[in-house]
């Protein structure tokens, strides 16, 4: 009679090491009390999804607020699915947002002491632990055609049972070691599944670090480990990765919760120790009132690329992700001004459980805040960055006079509540072309109150552009803009306005208007005396000149 060891070794002969071999080429890791091992583990089947952003900041965070290892796992066992270079496009617009993994799978090639860290060059550790389970009589040959498997379905459709490949259920289960050899010798296809000896009428408790305590049924089902092509399923990836890579806290979506028992089982029937599970919400939307998931297909904001199209700053983006992942986080930005994320200290506790809503206002007050923090020559070169991979117009302005351009930017910055203007990169071309001769000799008529006549216009202008101060501090300037208009006829206090308006023309504010209408097109633009300093005199004077 034919024994384990028979079969184990006519399935996999090219396998020559133990499970304790791996045991000892994967130590435990030596990291202070307290540190987490974290891994970010995405299929490389097409673009970073801002839901896998969202994962992979958490894992990071928590990895590095512990002292801990982030590592980068590449899971690329659905060869079908995989996308070429889309790997490489994950890793690089992580890069972007500063989540660099300490182990793992690089363009260049592997970084770390645990790898490979890409499942397609692990299947020989695979294997290895299949050879082991099959030797201790834990799982087996199924060699199950897909129309039999397809019957087995039907029978339980029609008989109204839970359907599945479990108990009476699992044709091959039964199969003694010599009919499992004879078959595997005629050839037969085969793949290996897990011998479950799980009830399904049992719950089985974990401790999810967002939920707590959750209860599940066991499972029964003896689950395909590994499929024809040799790869394992992601079941069992995740117990072996997870376990010889030695990670302590596996942050994943809440897609994976209700197959966490196989999970658990796995670890235990392998007398492994299992990882924390902290399963994240999914982003969702409001769509007509309804919450759904971010959709690939629906929802440009579904891709992390969308966002860095736009000139979203990176920090803006994971600011706001945190301020979805932490309830307490919006509280901590009040008194860090700077928005620097990092210091910020997550918890799984503080997690929301219903769904994190994509809120795009909500974004773009944060980006916004962050931008008005960007120190200005950093600024500068982000924007510069920004337009020469997405915006030539921008680029060719910003080329024209790097200093003009870093002064347009950055106005009102230098005071304790800078100036919001930006929420992305995108939104400072229309804001700022009146700055640029050519666009704004582009411009509509000028939008000046019916209620001034056009000699009263040009003589009032005329005065500006001879009196109007340049060079000066803004009191300077404010009060040579008020005598201009004293003389002109507007009040300069707004009380002496309110309590006889008709012996005016208008109040001080509505004098700054026409000339902030002459000198930039528009009636509403950033602080005037700033933006007359940008442009200069000979500049403001031309165009004075030209309203007039
Ligand atoms: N490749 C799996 C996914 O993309 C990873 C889940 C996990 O983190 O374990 O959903």
């Amino acid at each position: 009679m034919a024994t384990y060891n028979d079969l184990a070794e006519l399935l996999f002969p090219e396998i020559t090491k133990t499970i304790e071999d791996l045991e000892k080429e994967y130590p435990e890791r030596s990291l202070p009390e307290g540190a987490q091992v974290t891994r970010f583990a995405p299929s490389p089947t097409g673009f970073l999804h801002t839901g896998s952003l969202f994962t992979a900041y958490i894992a990071y965070t928590f990895a590095k607020q512990s002292q801990g290892v982030y590592m980068f796992r590449l899971e690329d066992t659905d060869t079908k699915r995989t996308i070429a270079g889309s790997a490489d496009e994950l890793i690089d617009q992580l890069e972007e947002f500063g989540i660099i993994a300490d182990e793992g799978y690089f363009a260049n090639g592997d970084k770390g002491a645990y790898g490979p860290y890409q499942q397609s060059a692990r299947a020989d550790i695979y294997k290895t632990v299949i050879k082991h389970l099959i030797l201790e009589g834990k799982a087996y040959p199924d060699f199950c055609s897909a129309e039999e498997l397809q019957k087995i379905r039907d029978f339980q459709e029609a008989n109204k049972i839970l359907p599945g490949y479990y108990g009476p259920y699992a044709r091959d289960r039964k199969l003694t070691v010599d009919e499992q050899i004879e078959k595997i010798k005629a050839g037969t296809p085969w793949v290996i599944r897990y011998k479950s000896n799980g009830d399904h009428n049992k719950k089985i408790k974990f401790k999810d670090s967002i939920r707590g305590e959750l209860e599940l049924a066991d499972n029964d089902v003896d689950i395909v480990i590994m499929k024809s092509d040799g790869l394992p399923t992601y079941h069992f990836a995740h117990v072996v990765d997870d376990h010889f890579m030695r990670t302590t806290a596996v942050t994943r979506g809440e897609e994976w919760i209700p197959s966490t028992p196989i999970h658990i089982q796995l670890f235990r029937d392998l007398g492994w120790k299992a990882p924390k599970y902290a399963h994240l919400p999914v982003i969702m939307k409001l769509d007509h009132g309804n919450k759904r998931k971010l959709s690939k297909r629906k929802d440009p904001e579904a891709a992390v690329s969308y966002f860095l199209k736009a000139g979203y700053p990176a920090r803006g983006l994971l600011v706001y992700l945190m301020s979805i992942a932490n309830s307490n986080f919006e509280e901590w930005t009040i008194t860090n001004k700077s928005l620097d994320v990092s210091k910020f200290t997550f918890s799984f506790k503080k997690m929301a459980l219903d769904g994190a809503l994509f809120d795009e206002n909500k974004l773009n007050y944060f980006s916004k805040e962050v931008i008005a923090a960007t120190p200005k020559e950093e600024l500068f070169k982000a924007v510069k960055e920004w337009a020469s991979k997405n915006s030539e117009s921008l680029l060719k302005k910003i080329e024209m006079d790097e200093e003009y351009f870093s002064k347009i930017i950055n106005i009102e910055k230098d005071r304790p509540n800078p100036r919001k203007d930006y929420a992305k990169y995108s939104d400072i071309e229309p804001a700022t072309w009146f700055f640029y001769d050519e666009d704004f000799a582009k411009h509509d008529a000028l939008p000046f109150d019916e209620k001034f006549d056009k000699d009263f216009l040009k003589a009032f202008l005329g005065e500006v552009a001879d009196k109007q101060l340049y060079n000066a501090t803004e009191s300077e300037w404010w009060n040579s803009v008020k005598e201009l208009a004293a003389a002109n006829g507007f009040a300069v206090s707004n009380k002496d306005y309110k309590a006889n308006p008709e012996a005016f023309k208008g109040n001080i504010s509505a004098a700054a208007e026409l000339i902030r209408i002459a000198v930039t097109g528009q009636k509403d633009s950033q602080n005037l005396h700033e933006v007359i300093d940008i442009l200069g005199e000979e500049r403001v004077k031309a165009r004075l000149k030209s309203a007039i």
